[in-house]
């Protein structure tokens, strides 16, 4: 196995979410968690239980709920070295339900909590990396965190890193189409992965509909755009191929991080060398077990139970 090394940055916070459906968040009623989350954590996660080296640029408060995100991230092997304790402020929290239509309402603390104070990206922290991830959730949640996220960017591109984006755009972190698209332009820029879903590759482009917003990415200078389809699995384009995987049936209990495993199985495939297809495999199932687990970080799957869903066979690194 070719093993890469892959820098993640971005909001580190826990989530707290309803036990019940249809349950809004404006009244009183019960919560669990906290379960460490953050878009571009999950994903970390996720691709260090992949087996991959992983380095993790963020920051927590100097409470519990901080010391459940880095307990989590270091025991499944992420470095934390660059993972900020910020003084005298909280963790960022963000707090979910679900209702019954399939649909999720959140309440987030991120650019006003420790979240928000993204250190400084360096050379040191991009040194030898093969791919830069970062999410649309970071460059909504502050202007500060977006100036973080352009200049790791430029970092990962100077240090010969590939960058890979999943613009997971919340309606709740937005400021309209236009800002969006402002905001995102430069990361796009530098990435030669993006892995949206339908609605935010329509968003990002201004395209009617999902294939021809994909297309246009290509034509913009992405490499590869992995197509995210809930349980209808990706459609993976590239210059040379369009490929579409069915997705693995599973009994799905919290959809919320499916999305980011599956961006984790999507590079560590394209690391490992894997045809298109191959990865999309890989992706889907990351994703299809990220979905089975309550609580967002929970589904991560360990690499032998990845691979063997995605009918790769027995891999090398266990
Ligand atoms: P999120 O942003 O909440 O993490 P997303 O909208 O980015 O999610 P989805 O398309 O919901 O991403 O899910 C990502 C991938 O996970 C899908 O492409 C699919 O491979 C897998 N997946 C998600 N939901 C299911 C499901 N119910 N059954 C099987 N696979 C699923
Ligand atoms: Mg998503």
């Amino acid at each position: 196995m070719t093993r890469g090394r892959i820098v993640a940055i971005g909001e580190l916070i826990v989530e707290i979410m309803r036990t019940r459906v249809d349950s809004p968040l404006d009244r009183a009623d019960e919560f669990i968690g906290p379960f460490p989350s953050g878009a571009p954590a999950i994903f970390a996660d996720q691709a260090a239980r992949l087996g991959h080296d992983v380095a993790y640029i963020g920051a927590v408060g100097d409470d519990d709920f901080g010391v459940c995100l880095t307990d989590r991230l270091a025991a499944d092997g992420v470095d934390i070295r660059h993972v900020a304790q910020v003084e005298g402020v909280a963790t960022g929290c963000a707090f979910v339900t679900y209702f019954s239509d399939g649909s999720r309402k959140f309440i987030f603390h991120i650019g006003n909590s420790a979240a928000g104070q993204l250190p400084q990206p360096t050379a040191e922290m991009l040194a030898g990396a093969d791919w830069l991830h970062l999410c649309g959730s970071t460059l909504s949640a502050s202007e500060a965190m977006r100036q973080a996220c352009y200049q790791a960017c430029e970092l990962a591109v100077a240090a010969g890193a590939r960058v890979a984006f999943d613009p997971n755009l919340r309606p709740e972190l937005l400021g309209g189409e236009e800002a969006l698209r402002r905001i995102c332009a430069p990361v796009l820029e530098a990435a030669s992965l993006v892995l949206p879903s339908a609605t935010e590759a329509e968003l990002l482009t201004g395209a009617n509909s999902a294939q021809a917003a994909c297309e246009a990415l290509l034509s913009d200078g992405v490499q590869v755009v992995a197509l995210k389809r809930g349980s209808d699995g990706c459609t993976v384009f590239s210059a040379d191929e369009t490929v579409t995987v069915p997705a693995y049936s599973v009994e799905a209990v919290d959809p919320t991080g499916a999305g980011d495993c599956f961006d984790a199985g999507f590079v560590v495939g394209l690391t490992e060398g894997l045809t298109l297809e191959q990865t999309g495999r890989l992706a889907n199932a990351c994703g299809a077990l990220g979905a089975t687990a309550r609580g967002p970080m929970e589904g991560c799957a360990w690499r032998s139970d990845a691979f063997q869903l995605a009918g790769l066979g027995q891999p090398e690194g266990d």
